[in-house]
């Protein structure tokens, strides 16, 4: 048990008040306790004895269940996938004998010893270490960078330790790319040097990456080659003694798009059924499908490695971090089973008395089922009367295929009064849709197009499985410098107008009439939604309010006690005179100094108080903005970011332009599927603990998340620390428990149960690692620290934790090879170009050519992403569209992100989940240009065109249909943006374009691999 060190908080992660003791994590009641048993007293928990591994009765677990949790299921044919009646009544599943669990592995004790490197071990306490920037060289993602980063003078040769004798080495020119050749011989004073890991396991790829190794001091440098970060890639190796040689070839260097496609091919297609502990899912850029068998699909928990160090020293020696990212109510396709819904009926779920975890898999059965063990904390329950059941000669119980929470991964339970605000059943949430009518909407006609569309858009609220209405109620404020609150009750003839002009004192004019069911009241909406454009048409107001409107919203659900979501259409920073009046503050003299931070916080007072109005209501804010400049939008975003809100911005919004885009983001938005009031909690088994959380939330205390909303599409990203030592026989247990309100009223609480392996062995964490999910949490933890750290240094952070880990693998995981190659593990072979291009994003890069809106904006954006929509905004695809097959049904394969990828003559197609881009070359074919836009040639395109015409031949409808394909992979809708090369918009499109140099700073991809690796190197000597 390691009190100090490990659980100390980082520097920039939020305070963790109590993070030393133990029992904070178990049922501690929260100081405001609004629900049942979130808020339950805690039951008395001593803490473990030190040493003590477990407690008598874990042997019985041991014995008898053979690891319960690691149990394997038979595996079962696609097309036979459970059949079960939603309610708790599956039909016996063909699972005639459990086959045993294999034992346990013997490990051996890994004899690691600590790592010499240098400085840095000043830094491993913690996850982010100390401000001090780098001393030199200068790091590549620095953008006070226009200066070539120093390299300090080369290793001698031979004095890497585990460097084999020079003669063995081949030179760079003759490195293939990862491929095992023999080695062949080499002049022993090239430096350089790369070689093919001769001795490479699957584990490890060797790289040729030497070019930057001839950097004998005082040597000439002959400027860097075309495209490269300014002098960062310094000398082709051409002045260096030996063999001339070739500029390294960008295709020997990890490519991402390989890697996505291997794991396609390998697993694409299959079913993956989640049997076993600790299992590796596929990628989330391949296609699966997803069986419950005990552990929660990928689709609502993946982590950053399946196997957890058994002890703190080990995870602090690698520095990986142990993380998940939740998406507690992530869209199942229609192929896999939706969760079933668990009724115990007024008894209610039936949780451990100590840790209050639920009913789960993990939950092992003894004394003849009359008791269990909680799997997290190890206390021994009674089972109660009405749930018990007999055993089976294995020890399990005879219903546990017939109850989804003794055999799922993820389940429902209904909850009872308990877990309800006052003990009373909820209402059904509203939605309040708050229009801006100040000059600006008018007059660009926004005004009306979200009158016209929410006329249809309203019979499309989401509703509960088999309901025939919404019971969503629905209500309408419009507002500029002062608020207008509409009574649209069904038996009005008109709709009624009432203006509250103090904004100072905000209250809501009217109860009844305000909130309605909108199929009732359709002829009164219909009339209102039709008169608001013309109501305002002729206003000169310019000036706005924002936090009353806010405020408007939260009174008027507190009076119709419900939770529900705001839909905010705001377009100017409001000014007028008000709580929570903003000014512009937007200053790009303080990027890249202490102070840049101050442009990304919110401005506090009056907008933290709404954000916890807001959560304790359950009150979501949506918020849609098209500003025409500067809004502060750090602070306005501050309400929807801390209360399962989304942002949207539409800059410089024209109708003609980006009227669709904003459209289907707005339906979208509108019939997403959602719970309101919702409260999560991670629960862990003993040894380690949830720590650190981020995403679009709010927490009053260290451990319970609370979000006023949470949508299909919002991830939450936790961290864990280790607060004693793992069991390699138990594993490491996550529950994670999601109280929420659904769209028609109900409470229930949705559990998704993970079980990971643990090791002594660092090798088996870097085997089941998972990029995309370790680069979620870099970016979310790197975001939340730029808000108390100058973004210089949470980007060196994020270098120097880049090489640490890499070192560390290298050094406990790796064949013994020379130090001049660079040794990737495969899991995090293509991390290095996922982490340079987080450096590189509009938050990160520190540009002052970058607005502060946008770069905002962009941060937040992240906060709340999961790793699909994370992994493809940090590597887009990009997908060669001339030369497609028009016969064939399949999206062509995506090219490498550079512009090395593009030619002149090409047509190419790049998303990122936000924009898809079409990028047409200039010497792009006439005919391809007449297929696609029936034009003549490219010079007949205007330059603003948002939309691609559907035309009747082959080309243009398997455009539309990747396009269509695409689109559906994605969460959100994407705007459609058309880019002729040379034009100005295309650097809009470059940006993208991540394995380059940065426009805006950062390094390329060859480049910033460069630089870890020498990184990597200094640590290891
Ligand atoms: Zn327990």
């Amino acid at each position: 048990m390691s009190q100090q060190g490990y659980v100390a908080t980082p520097p920039y992660s939020q305070a963790q008040p109590g993070m030393g003791g133990y029992p904070t994590g178990f049922g501690a009641p929260p100081p405001q306790s609004h629900y049942g048993h979130y808020g339950a007293p805690a039951q008395p928990f001593a803490p473990q004895a030190a040493g003590m591994k477990f407690p008598k009765s874990r042997t019985y677990f041991r014995q008898v269940s053979s690891s319960f949790p690691t149990f394997r299921y038979p595996p079962l044919p696609a097309d036979s996938a459970p059949a079960m009646s939603p309610y708790g009544q599956p039909p016996q599943r063909p699972y005639h004998s459990m086959p045993q669990a294999t034992p346990p592995t013997q490990q051996i004790t890994n004899q690691m010893s600590a790592m010499n490197i240098g400085g840095y071990g000043r830094f491993s306490d913690t996850l982010f270490p100390s401000p001090n920037p780098i001393q030199s060289p200068q790091s590549p993602t620095s953008s006070a960078a226009p200066q070539p980063f120093q390299m300090s003078p080369p290793t001698p040769m031979g004095h890497a330790p585990l460097s084999p004798q020079g003669p063995q080495l081949p030179p760079l020119s003759a490195c293939p790319p990862m491929a095992a050749s023999p080695p062949v011989g080499v002049p022993p004073m090239v430096m350089p040097n790369c070689q093919p890991d001769s001795l490479s396991s699957s584990l490890s790829v060797a790289l040729a990456v030497g070019s930057y190794g001839g950097q004998v001091p005082g040597s000439q440098m002959a400027g860097p080659p075309a495209g490269a970060f300014p002098g960062a890639f310094p000398g082709g190796a051409a002045q260096m003694a030996g063999p001339p040689q070739k500029k390294l070839d960008p295709d020997s260097i990890p490519s991402t798009t390989q890697v996505i496609e291997d794991d396609q091919v390998k697993r694409g297609g299959q079913l993956y059924t989640t049997n076993l502990r600790g299992q590796v899912p596929p990628f989330v850029t391949t296609s699966f499908s997803v069986q419950d068998q005990g552990n929660a699909s990928p689709r609502f928990m993946r982590c950053t490695t399946y196997s957890f160090p058994c002890t703190s020293d080990l995870a602090k020696q690698c520095q990986v971090p142990l993380a998940t990212i939740i998406k507690p109510l992530a869209s199942v396709p229609k192929n896999e089973t939706p969760l079933y819904i668990v009724n115990h009926g007024e008894a209610g779920p039936i949780r451990c008395n100590r840790c209050k975890a639920y009913m789960c898999p993990f939950m092992l059965f003894i004394d003849g089922g009359r008791r269990y063990q909680c799997g997290f904390c190890n206390c021994v329950n009674e089972v109660p009367v009405q749930y018990f059941q007999h055993l089976d000669h294995m020890g399990r119980r005879l219903d546990m295929y017939e109850r989804p929470e003794l055999s799922l991964g993820s389940y429902e339970f209904t909850a009872t009064l308990d877990y309800c605000k006052n003990n009373k059943p909820p209402n059904p949430p509203a939605y309040i849709f708050v229009i801006d009518v100040s000059y600006n909407n008018i007059k660009s006609g926004l005004v009306k197009l979200i009158c016209d569309e929410l006329k249809t858009l309203l019979d499309q609220l989401p509703k509960e499985e088999g309901a025939e209405g919404s019971a969503i109620k629905v209500g309408f404020v419009t507002y500029n410098k002062i608020l207008h609150f509409y009574n649209v009750k069904s038996a009005l003839a008109q709709p009624q107008m009432m203006v509250v002009s103090d904004v100072a004192e905000m209250f809501v004019p009217l109860l009844d009439g305000f909130l309605v069911n909108f199929q009732e009241s359709r002829a009164v909406i219909n009339n209102l939604l039709e008169q608001i454009p013309d109501m305002f048409s002729d206003t000169n107001e310019s000036e706005t309010v924002f936090a009353p409107v806010i405020q408007a919203g939260v009174e008027a659900l507190k009076a119709a006690e419900c939770s529900g979501k705001l839909f905010i259409f705001h377009s100017s920073l409001p000014m007028a005179e008000a709580p929570g009046k903003l000014k512009n503050r937007d200053d790009r003299k303080l990027v890249n100094t202490e102070k840049e931070k101050t442009l990304f916080q919110a401005q506090r007072g009056i907008y933290e108080q709404l954000t916890k109005e807001c959560v304790n209501q359950g009150c979501c804010v949506d918020l849609f903005l098209f500003p025409n400049q500067y809004v502060d939008l750090a602070t306005m975003a501050d309400v929807p970011a801390h209360t399962g809100g989304s942002v949207y911005k539409y800059s410089n919004f024209q109708v003609q332009v980006d009227g669709q885009h904003f459209l289907s983001d707005l339906r979208q938005d509108v019939k997403k599927s959602i719970g309101f009031d919702a409260m999560m909690r991670v629960r862990t088994s003993t040894g380690f603990r949830a720590t650190d959380f981020y995403g679009a939330i709010y927490m009053n205390n260290t451990t319970d998340v609370e979000m006023a909303a949470v949508d299909c599409e919002k991830a939450v990203t936790v961290e864990f620390k280790h607060d004693d030592t793992l069991s390699e026989d138990v594993g490491a247990l996550i529950q994670c428990a999601l109280l929420y309100t659904s769209i028609s009223g109900q409470r229930r609480l949705r559990v998704h149960n993970l079980s990971l392996a643990c090791s002594s062995q660092l090798s088996d964490l870097y085997k089941s690692c998972e990029t995309d999910a370790l680069i979620n949490f870099f970016a979310k933890s790197a975001y939340h620290a730029m808000l108390a750290q100058p973004v210089k240094v949470v980007r060196e952070i994020l270098v120097k934790q880049t090489a640490h880990m890499l070192a560390c693998y290298r050094k406990n995981c790796a064949s013994p090879s020379a130090a001049s190659q660079l040794i990737l593990p495969d899991a995090m072979k293509v991390f290095p170009v996922y982490m340079n291009s987080l450096l590189k994003t509009p938050a990160l890069v520190g540009s002052a050519e970058l607005s502060t809106d946008d770069r905002a904006f962009h941060r937040l954006s992240v906060m709340a992403m999961g790793v699909e929509e994370s992994q493809v905004l940090f590597y887009p695809r990009l997908i060669p569209v001339h030369s497609m097959d028009v016969a064939s049904e399949a999206v062509p394969s995506a090219v490498r992100c550079s512009e090395e990828r593009l030619s002149d003559t090409g047509a190419f197609l790049l998303e990122n989940g936000q924009c898809i881009f079409l990028w047409l070359g200039q010497a792009c074919p006439p005919d391809i240009i007449q297929n696609f836009f029936n034009v003549p040639s490219l010079a007949h395109l205007g330059t603003d065109m948002s939309s691609l015409p559907e035309l009747d031949n082959g080309h243009s409808k398997k455009l539309h249909s990747i396009i269509c394909a695409i689109s559906q992979q994605r969460s959100s809708s994407t705007k459609m943006v058309i880019v002729k090369q040379k034009d100005r918009s295309e650097m809009l499109f470059r940006q993208h374009l991540v394995e380059d140099k940065g426009l805006y700073g950062g390094a390329s991809y060859m480049d910033f691999l460069c630089y870890v690796h020498r990184e990597i190197r200094q640590l290891l000597t």
